[in-house]
């Protein structure tokens, strides 16, 4: 790590990043790509960095939970300082953040990366049975291993893949489970024998209507039989039965189903931090424009990532499209011109639908498809061998080696070009 200046040693930087995950690590790198003499600090507490998009290859036992995760360390941009410990709480009127510790570390910008809290209390009984009785999730890096371990012995009974009513991390990751899934029984000759359903708390099977033609073809396929505006609330792993909440015309009604696999995405919620901090929305994420991806109120706050209050897919490769984004507007920040660049909404999902195809669904806030390749390159709209290619190998080896650097490839960031900000 670097060697501290001597207002960095006052705890005093250029910026403050809070969280160092996929958005705090990419904006840190994008930030000293522009400006090699920025004080930089990333408060996060965690020793290790994870790639979640290959959680879902793992529970599909395509590769090693071990390919997913890295050493904090090895991915923290070496001219940031580290303080590994959480925040607390930030003042924002005082342009200070309060460490766990107690320690106060001033910013002139502040960058909020804190992701979200995936509320695995919000399931009755689940927190207990996780990891056991058939009941697992590709959520916890810990348990995407076992999601393989259940998909690969199961010859025979009833598998139930879940989505909850919450915004989540990566929507199509709970379907990407499921046709796994199916694809292997499938394959092994067994899937007369596995009585699959999907519940999800949405109502539509998917939120961007261009990709549904070709998802509701694999619910066919797999005859799975697909239950909307349907959640899961509780589960008894000894019994193996899962409770659910479904929304009739005549209002709410429960009932339980038996199961041998359970596969469950859990409510998601923002960390209580922004909240008490005076950050949030009405629902508690952090309340930023949804263009410039500067707070509402504090004209020193930016937001990347799954935090933001902002109409995108949470997913990383919205992260790739926001980290230039907000380095640019951090920096026009700090010499007090009008924000440059501009983010709308880019997010993907590479939907794996049976093994060795996937469809590169890519869209941004209007919901419209924004395909970075051509369409006789890859069809997002279609299953194929590209999409699953880039979803396997090109998109991890970006992650580590593209946007956790600061090389902004694939990116095309909207609005003005791009300024320098390496003068004074
Ligand atoms: C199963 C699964 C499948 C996915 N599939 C895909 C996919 O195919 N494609 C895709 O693009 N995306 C996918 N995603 C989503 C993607 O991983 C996330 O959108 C991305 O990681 C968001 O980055 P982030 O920085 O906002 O949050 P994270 O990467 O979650 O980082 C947040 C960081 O903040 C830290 N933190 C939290 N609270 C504090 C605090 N108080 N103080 C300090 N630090 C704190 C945490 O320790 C963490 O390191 C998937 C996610 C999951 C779980």
């Amino acid at each position: 790590m670097e060697t501290l200046n001597s207002d960095a040693k006052h705890g005093r930087y250029d910026v403050v990043i809070i969280g160092g995950g996929a958005g705090g690590i990419s904006v840190a790198a994008s930030l000293l790509k522009r400006r090699s003499s920025l004080d930089i600090a990333i408060i996060e507490p965690s020793e290790t960095h994870y790639y979640q998009p290959g959680w879902t290859l793992v529970g599909a036992g395509i590769i090693d939970v071990e390919r997913t995760q890295r050493a904090m360390e090895d991915v923290m941009p070496k001219k940031v300082t580290w303080y590994r410990q959480k925040a607390r709480s930030v003042a924002p009127r005082r342009g200070w953040v309060i460490l766990a510790s107690g320690m106060r570390l001033h910013y002139r910008c502040l960058v909020v990366a804190v992701g979200m809290v995936m509320n695995w209390k919000g399931v009755e009984g689940l927190e207990e049975t996780l990891g056991d009785h058939g009941v697992t999730s590709n959520y916890r890096p810990g348990l995407a291993a076992y999601t393989c371990s259940l998909i690969t012995s199961m010859n025979q009974g009833r598998a139930l893949f879940t989505q909850p009513t919450s915004t989540i991390k990566c929507a199509g990751a709970p379907q990407k489970a499921m046709y796994m899934a199916c694809s292997n029984w499938l394959s092994r000759g067994v899937s007369s024998g596995i009585d699959v359903h999907f519940h999800s708390g949405q109502s539509v099977l998917y939120g961007v209507c261009e990709f549904v033609p070709a998802l509701e073809g694999y619910i066919q396929h797999y005859d799975i039989n697909n239950h909307l505006s349907d959640a899961l609330v509780a589960v008894d792993g000894p019994c193996q039965r899962a409770w659910f909440r479904t929304q009739t015309s005549t209002g709410d009604r429960e009932y339980d189903v038996p199961f041998d696999m359970l596969h469950v995405v859990p409510p998601h919620s923002p960390p209580w931090l922004i909240q008490d901090s005076g950050l949030a929305d009405a629902h508690g994420w952090l309340d930023v424009m949804p263009e410039t991806l500067q707070h509402r109120f504090f004209d020193t706050i930016f937001g990347i990532g799954d935090i933001c209050n902002t109409d995108n897919a949470k997913t990383a490769a919205a992260v790739r499209h926001q980290a230039p984004v907000v380095a640019e507007n951090v920096l026009s920040r700090l010499k007090e011109r009008p924000l440059s660049a501009f983010y709308h909404g880019y997010g993907a999902c590479p939907l794996m639908v049976e093994h060795g195809r996937a469809m590169l669904a890519e869209f941004d806030y209007n919901r419209k498809p924004v395909p970075a390749f051509p369409a006789w390159l890859v069809n997002g709209k279609r299953a194929s061998r590209r999409a699953w290619y880039i979803k396997v190998h090109v998109l991890p080896w970006l992650y580590w080696n593209g946007m956790l650097k600061g090389h902004e490839w694939l990116v095309q960031p909207e609005g003005e070009p791009l300024l320098r900000h390496d003068m004074p």
